[in-house]
């Protein structure tokens, strides 16, 4: 049975630490530690919550917004100009668009 690098390292340390506070092990008990330790390590992510990096989080806010940008479709009020005339006689008159409020999107 070959051994992963991660318990060799944890089996490396263990024993030192072991041997440093004067603890007497035998070479199995080292390797068993050593792998319950490479499991408890594997295992930290569902112990501690670590919440994603700033920088990630912004990313994430970005793409949101672009997908809700991307999934607008043109006013069907306004034809996509942001806002709507309306004329009478020789005079009109331009409001903005209250269904898209001047986006010429929604
Ligand atoms: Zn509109």
């Amino acid at each position: 049975m070959t051994t992963s690098p991660y318990v060799e390292y944890w089996m490396e340390c263990l024993g030192n630490s072991l041997e440093e506070h004067g603890i007497g092990f035998t070479p199995e008990q080292l390797r068993g530690v050593a792998e319950d330790i490479q499991t408890a390590y594997l295992c930290r992510e569902q112990a501690f919550y670590t919440p994603d990096h700033p920088a990630i989080q912004e990313l994430k806010t970005v793409q949101r917004q672009l997908k809700a940008e991307q999934d607008k479709r043109v006013c069907k009020e306004c034809k996509g100009t942001g806002s709507i005339t309306e004329s009478w006689l020789d005079r009109s008159s331009t409001t903005t668009c209250g269904a898209c409020h001047g986006e010429g999107k929604r």
